[in-house]
């Protein structure tokens, strides 16, 4: 059965680029009947950022992406690298056993005259490799007897691997089709660190393979290492999985890629939820500027896939539903603010009213305030804290009313009117006080004075707002409560 894993290492918050991977990782598995592990990749401890592994779960799972085996739990524990350090001197001691990797005593003095030499000679492709290796202080010059000595001896070393000279390395992706890499391009990589450490290369094959992961889906910059991991497999003689490379996400403008400083200059956010990391250092998160789940996930899964079809709006289900590995685009997908709201606009109408009205009450504290709020203003915000900004009015008289509607609209017929409403309003019961009653008893009483309501509605909505325009001017009159209403329009009457 299907196995992916998402497998980000806890060096900070998670990118909205690592987000979409960890997505269509899940929506392959659910799509295929099969299973999505977190493996948290944290064996370069100098990167390590306290915090970040919870932060990661904790932003996935407020999109509703779980998974199936992780840190919590699962039959493969443990699901942190750094607590696999076994298995990897297992698997790095089956190679020198087979010959495919050797020990390496290079000091970093030694290493760095290597170099020197290499672009002095204007080598096309200087690196440790199968010919320069041979000039190297290492188990494949030195012989066995001289390696074993200075093993004993405790002297520092590392293992690489023993990148065949001449090779052809293909291998099909599920979105780039055939990549066919020459191994002459390769290096002899690290496998395991002077520290004891397996480099990334290493520990990522192992636990592929260990977990039985069948897919490996992951963004486009780990490209350039595939060749390098199907040499890996190969050499202890294991079928590789298939892998499939997410194309790049690209900035809203301009050239080249969306990158985690985006977010702090343009005007959206570039990760999941607020990364606070208790040090001083706050970032933006969709979560906290107002976006929706729903909203976030439906445009991420549009970043470079689409349905074939013209169908936009998708639920995580209709998504699992739609989804697959051959729709998704070879070119860069471009980051695109504008549309990110449009589907937070969407899912907001879409809302649930009491949810929305939980949320509201969260920024006023009065469930019916609250509740009046999303009525009036459910169907014009792109996010929640609007329905309550987009009216600041209601909570404060007009300190000054628009030069340009008044102009018009506070006319003689206007001043003759508004002293009317004020009797009308005042005439009403409180428990009466609701926009659909206030509107007949507005309607009835004008009429009867021969005032066109229609007339004088403008005026009064400036009298009560200061604006020309808004939201439903009856609903603000019940929001507003007899006494206010009264009082604003005396003072738009002195
Ligand atoms: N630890 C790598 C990362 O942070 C994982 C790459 C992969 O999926 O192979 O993206």
């Amino acid at each position: 059965s299907v196995r992916v894993r998402f497998a980000p290492s806890p060096t900070g918050p998670l990118h909205i680029g690592g987000v979409r991977t960890a997505l269509y990782n899940y929506l392959f598995a659910k799509k295929n009947g099969g299973e999505l592990i977190l493996r948290i990749e944290d064996t370069d401890q100098t990167r390590y950022v306290e915090g970040a592994e919870e932060y990661i779960v904790d932003s996935l799972a407020w999109l509703g992406i779980n998974f199936d085996e992780g840190p919590k739990e699962g039959p493969n524990a443990p699901y942190r690298q750094s607590e696999r350090k076994e298995l990897y001197h297992k698997h790095a001691q089956l190679l020198i056993d087979s010959g495919k990797a050797y020990y390496a005593f290079d000091t970093s003095d030694e290493l760095a005259a290597l170099r020197k030499e290499l672009e002095e000679a204007k080598v096309d492709n200087p690196s440790y490799n199968s010919v320069t290796r041979m000039k190297m202080k290492n188990s494949i010059t030195l012989g066995p007897d001289a390696t074993k000595e200075l093993i004993e001896n405790g002297t520092p070393y590392v293992i690489r691997l023993k990148v065949p000279l001449k090779e052809e390395i293909r291998f099909q992706d599920a979105i780039r089709d055939w990549v066919v890499v020459h191994s002459s391009t390769i290096d002899d990589k690290v496998l395991l660190k002077a520290d004891g450490m397996p480099t990334y290369h290493l520990a990522n094959i192992v636990d592929d393979h260990e977990m039985a992961i069948t897919h490996v889906i992951r963004g486009e910059e780990w490209l350039p290492s595939a060749p390098l991991h199907i040499l890996l497999y190969k050499a202890f003689g294991w079928e590789h999985p298939k892998f499939a490379h997410l194309p790049l996400l690209l900035k809203p403008e301009g050239p080249g890629k969306l990158s985690k400083r985006d977010g702090d200059i343009g005007d959206f956010p570039v990760f999941p939820t607020e990364w606070n990391d208790g040090k001083g250092e706050v970032m933006r998160g969709f979560r906290e500027d107002g976006y929706l789940p729903e909203a976030v996930l439906n445009f991420l899964a549009l970043l470079g896939w689409n349905p074939g079809t013209e169908q936009e709006i998708f639920t995580l289900e209709g998504l699992v539903e739609a989804f697959s590995l051959d729709r998704i685009n070879k070119s860069g997908a471009r980051f695109d603010v504008a549309k990110a709201k449009w589907f937070n606009q969407h899912y907001i109408k879409e809302m649930d009213d009491a949810a929305l009205v939980a949320l509201v009450n969260e920024q006023v504290k009065d469930e019916a305030l609250a509740a009046n709020l999303v009525k009036l203003n459910k169907d014009r915000v792109t996010f929640v804290a609007e329905i309550v900004t987009l009216v600041p009015y209601l909570f404060e008289a007009p300190s000054a009313y628009d030069e340009q509607v008044a102009g018009k609209a506070w006319n003689d017929l206007a001043k003759q009117g508004m002293p009317v409403i004020i009797d009308l309003v005042n005439g009403m019961a409180a428990a009466d006080f609701h926009s659909e009653a206030i509107h007949n008893t507005l309607w009835e009483g004008l009429a009867a004075k021969e005032i066109k309501p229609g007339k004088v509605m403008q005026a009064l909505r400036l009298a009560l707002t200061g604006e020309g325009k808004g939201p439903d001017l009856m609903l603000m009159l019940e929001i507003l409560g007899q006494k206010q209403v009264v009082e604003r329009i005396q003072t738009a009457l002195e």
